[in-house]
């Protein structure tokens, strides 16, 4: 199968007649209509084998979390998705696994409104790029810089099962049947939070999506917005599998885990926060004292000596 046989079996699908895509995949270029009054928001995530994802993992949930990891950055600026581009690099032609890896993108795709509108498709080692498009109503995009002293600090779902996972396959944890698949799914299957993050829409004062795990990414909004924090490590939320492991290692998993893709965010006290079916935790509260203080839930000191993700640091 040829470079453009291969595009028009597996890439190419007519976008929805109301999506705005005026020219999709086929041409030079994706011709797409802008919404009056939005601003357009864009995002890039590569996905490389052996650093993001197992060579081992089902294509059709490498497919879904490519997108996903993509969709969650949109979703924690409170974007609409309007589409995405897919530059793809593939060892060989393996046609079921690009059926498998097809099948799960278009799902997630399908579900989220989110059109494929082009790409780029080469021989190489395995490694996936995607770039999203979306919009957002002008001045309404969420950002990591205005949480303020006295904001009250949420992330929605639950945290750390992503890492367990990952610990397990590194055989440092052993976990077995419906616990090690929960996570698993957790690792492999992220959804990302859009309606959340539209949602949160002119109430969140500030907002990050959790890839690198809590520390660093909350580390984020306060470097942005000139704040520190106050944080209780025993309110995160937490899964039933990854509750019955040793304290410590619950504490890596849920303040440095990395692979959440929940949202976090910051709201004044009080805020009326929306329901459109995600829990959503209070973990803290920013405060004008620089740095980034966590407690239990007695108040006291928690020394933890972990921090987020970093690809460059030794
Ligand atoms: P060009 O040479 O003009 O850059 P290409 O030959 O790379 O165009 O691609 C042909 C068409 O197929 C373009 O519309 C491009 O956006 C699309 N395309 C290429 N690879 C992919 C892919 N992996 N997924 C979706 N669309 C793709
Ligand atoms: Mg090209």
């Amino acid at each position: 199968m040829g470079e453009f046989d291969l595009i028009r079996r597996f890439f190419q699908r007519l976008p929805a007649a109301d999506a705005g895509v005026e020219v999709g995949v086929g041409d030079d270029c994706a011709v797409l209509r802008p919404t009056p009054g939005a601003r357009w928001l864009v995002s890039s995530d590569m996905l490389v084998e052996g650093r993001h994802f197992l060579s081992t993992v089902d294509p059709a949930r490498l497919g879904h979390k490519a997108l996903a990891v993509n969709l969650s950055d949109l979703a924690a600026c409170g974007a609409t998705p309007r589409g995405f581009t897919l530059a793809l690099a593939l060892p060989r032609v393996d046609e079921a696994w690009l059926a498998g890896f097809a099948r799960g993108l278009w799902a997630l795709s399908e579900a989220s409104g989110c059109p494929l509108i082009g790409g780029d498709t080469t021989q190489g080692p395995l490694n996936l790029c995607i770039t999203v498009l979306g919009e957002a109503p002008a001045g309404q995009a969420l950002l990591r810089g205005g949480a303020r002293a006295g904001d009250e600090i949420w992330v929605s779902g639950r945290l750390g099962d992503a890492r367990l996972a990952l610990e397990v396959f590194r055989g440092t944890v052993a976990l077995e049947g419906n616990g090690f698949e929960a996570v698993r799914r957790a690792m492999e299957c992220p959804t990302p939070r859009l309606a959340l993050g539209q949602a949160l829409r002119g109430i969140a004062t500030a907002a990050i999506d959790l890839s690198d795990g809590l520390l660093g990414d909350l580390g984020h909004i306060l470097a942005a917005s000139g704040v520190g924090a106050c944080l209780d490590v025993d309110a995160l939320p937490r899964s039933a599998v990854l509750a019955a492991q040793p304290a410590a290692l619950q504490r890596q998993c849920l303040l440095a885990g990395g692979d959440d893709y929940e949202l976090l965010f910051t709201a004044p006290a009080g805020a009326r926060l929306p329901d459109v079916g995600v829990a959503l935790t209070r973990i803290g509260r920013i405060e004008a004292r620089p740095g980034l203080r966590v407690v239990d839930a007695a108040g006291a000191a928690v020394e933890h000596g972990l921090r987020g993700y970093d690809h460059f640091a030794s």
